[in-house]
């Protein structure tokens, strides 16, 4: 738990789906002093859990930003996790974008095919946001921004706030001018960058982001789904780039 009024952000992976320069796949602990809560849960989750000590029992819900794998594939292990290695009674809230309740049990099937929904003991409740889409769990209102990085799915940045703490995600997402207005005077603008100059698709890369810095009011600025030459020009640039284990307190 974060101490009383603050919030505690862990980073629990900072790379891009290809695990670049050996970091994990993206996911973010937030801790009030209600809630305890994952943003993305991308397949390494519970390595990257486990290797810090922290308790998958504490969780009350995730928000997922996309259906992409390497957002949204820890899932079935996390329900596994609460089957069988904490085991839950408690209800799990899974909010993401339209479609991820039928999407999650698919990929939940196809990877143990001897279990289904029934088998799951605890109740597991999901919330599916459309563009704009706000919901509460405990102190957290959640706001679900479209972004443009899919064309036939719904992609979501959120915008986070819990009590007077203000924290934006972009998801994954090409740079959008929203996103200064969104980020405007947040304590915290998590904020994907996966290229440095080659173009990644639908992504932010450095050479775009960077003359939109100026713009930014933010009160910290931490760049993530970092890609391979993303990641080696890090350590030059002048912006906090995000890895394992980084711990934010806001
Ligand atoms: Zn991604």
């Amino acid at each position: 738990m974060g101490a009383a009024g603050s919030v505690d952000v862990t980073i629990l992976g900072s790379s891009d789906a290809f695990c670049s320069g050996g970091h994990a796949h993206v996911a973010y602990l937030v801790e009030t002093g209600v809630s305890s809560f994952l943003v993305d849960c991308g397949p390494t989750l519970l390595m990257s859990m486990k290797q810090r000590g922290l308790s998958t029992a504490a969780l009350d819900f995730v928000a997922i930003s996309h259906l992409h794998g390497d957002h949204f594939a820890g899932l079935p292990f996390l329900i596994l996790e609460y089957m069988y290695e904490q085991p839950r009674e408690r209800p799990f809230v899974i909010v993401g974008p339209p479609g991820i309740e039928a999407r999650a049990w698919t990929l939940f099937q196809t990877l143990y095919s001897d279990l289904s929904r029934e088998t799951v003991p605890f109740p597991l409740e999901f919330r599916e946001l459309d563009a704009e889409a706000r919901t509460t769990i405990g102190d957290v209102e959640i706001h679900a921004v479209q972004v443009p990085h899919q064309v036939d799915e719904v992609s979501l940045a959120y915008e986070l706030t819990i009590g007077t703490k203000r924290i934006v995600y972009s998801g994954d997402s090409p740079w959008i001018d929203r996103f200064v207005d969104l980020s405007r005077d947040a304590d915290l603008f998590l904020c994907e960058c996966t290229a440095y100059e080659r173009s990644m698709g639908p992504h932010i890369q450095w050479k775009t982001l960077e003359p939109q810095l100026s713009k930014l009011s933010c009160r910290r600025l931490v760049l993530t789904h970092l890609g391979r030459e993303m990641r080696e020009h890090a350590h030059e640039l002048d912006v906090e780039c995000a890895t394992e284990g980084l711990k934010i307190r806001l």
